[in-house]
């Protein structure tokens, strides 16, 4: 294998970090034209003189390089192979600048399906968990690989851009309007995103300034149900699991209905068909948002620690569930482990293979497994272990094993069988009473 994590092969080089992704983009959405000016300021892991870029489907037309002049680059597959003139010194940095450009698209995988970028009918959404940040911009495509983000997004005037940061400035020039987002938290790669349609922008009230992007039309007491709780929501969460880790949240909701929503750094997007108030989309905005702590800001090292990840925040839909009086989290747990009985027993939660990475089961499964954390260590020692988790792992890259240890520390208890039953084995433990 190459790259650096078996679940997504072929991406990532672990020989330098990028520290900072400078991204100016010129989109046209008619003919879903991308042109990019990337400037990525890098440092060197090890000594190197050659290193890899991904990026995929986009033609590079130049690399250049500061200090070090860049001697060679080549293009091949879905990788920029980049000789630097002179070797960088472990720790040292260095500057890439990238002019690339072409028709993005997604990057297909057998096992993993598509992700990357994707046109809308008006518009566009990147939606690149796990392997598709190369679609859009050229990276060191590894989710222990956080950096800070300047975005610059030009398109046409009469659309609205959302990225994951901060909005800067938005400028009309010319034939565009130059959107400018600063993320200034460190965001893995894959987190990164930019969300471009005909757009209007609510602000929802609450201490932390929450945006809802979305067509005119949509409205009513369906995105009430769904998005108008959000404040709520953002607070509960924030007395659950700590402040709010970022500056702001915004909510993109496309105009196309889209199967799934899904997470990126302080923003999520969701698709019009989830603005009907009901339960099953009241859960994904809560899912969603709970992902800026367990996913956003403290993430997994490896993915097949995904559960980190996919089992918090199912085990917050439960939580938000209980707050609002739906079903408590012990009706969820209980309603689910039976279910789970049902299936078959043959997934590793520590270790889910890329197959089965986004299976449901995945989710069910680490959401009990966090019960039963709760059930053993008790309400008080529970939510601390979660508060100081984010705490101390805000901004960081974490593994399975650095959550068993913290548990253990933060409750002085050995939690060991606990966590092999519910983590290293097959087979489905009995939930505690
Ligand atoms: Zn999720």
């Amino acid at each position: 294998m190459t790259g650096t994590d078996p679940y997504v092969p072929d991406h990532g080089d672990a020989s330098y970090d990028v520290l900072h992704y400078d991204l100016a983009l010129r989109y046209r959405p008619d003919s879903n034209r991308l042109d990019g000016d990337a400037h990525l300021l890098c440092r060197a892991i090890q000594p190197v003189t050659a290193i890899a870029i991904d990026l995929h489907q986009l033609q590079v037309a130049k690399v250049s390089g500061s200090p070090a002049a860049v001697t060679r680059w080549v293009q091949r597959g879905s990788k920029v192979h980049v000789t630097l003139k002179s070797p960088a010194r472990a720790g040292a940095e260095f500057t890439l600048r990238i002019r690339y450009s072409g028709h993005p698209g997604t990057v297909a995988s057998a096992t993993l399906g598509d992700a990357g970028w994707e046109e809308l009918a008006d518009g566009a959404i990147v939606a690149a968990q796990p392997h598709g940040a190369p679609a859009w911009f050229p990276c060191n495509d590894r989710p222990d690989n956080k950096a800070t983000y300047s975005f610059e997004i030009a398109v046409p005037p009469g659309y609205h851009v959302a990225a994951s940061g901060d909005l800067e400035s938005s400028v009309r020039r010319g034939s565009a309007v130059t959107w400018r987002y600063e993320q200034r938290a460190a965001m893995a790669c894959y987190l990164a995103a930019v969300q471009i349609g005909r757009y209007t922008v609510r602000e929802l009230g609450g201490d932390v300034p929450i945006h809802v992007v979305a067509p005119g039309d949509v409205g009513g007491a369906g995105f009430d149900g769904s998005f108008g709780r959000q404040p709520e929501m953002m607070e509960f969460f924030a007395g659950r699991f700590g402040p709010y880790p970022f500056e702001g949240y915004t909510s993109v909701i496309t105009d196309d209905a889209l199967e799934i929503p899904l997470e990126s750094q302080s923003l999520s997007t969701f698709g019009r068909n989830f603005a009907t108030g009901d339960w099953h989309s009241v859960r994904l905005v809560a899912h969603e948002l709970a992902h800026q702590w367990f996913g956003n800001a403290v993430t997994l090292t490896h993915w097949r620690d995904i559960w980190l990840h996919e089992g918090f925040a199912c085990y917050a839909e439960w939580l938000w569930s209980e707050e609002c009086g739906v079903q408590t989290a012990k009706g969820w747990a209980e309603h689910y482990h039976q279910r789970l009985r049902e299936l078959p027993q043959d997934l590793l939660l520590a270790d889910p293979t890329p197959e089965l990475m986004f299976d449901d089961r995945v989710y069910k499964r680490g959401a009990l497994t966090l019960h039963a954390l709760r059930r053993h260590v008790g309400e008080e020692c529970f939510f601390d272990i979660l508060t100081s988790w984010v705490a101390e792992n805000s901004g960081g890259s974490v593994t399975t094993a650095q959550f068993v240890e913290h548990c253990s520390t933060r409750s002085g208890k050995d939690l060991s069988s606990l966590f092999t039953a519910w983590l290293q084995k097959l087979p489905l433990p009995a939930l505690p009473r």
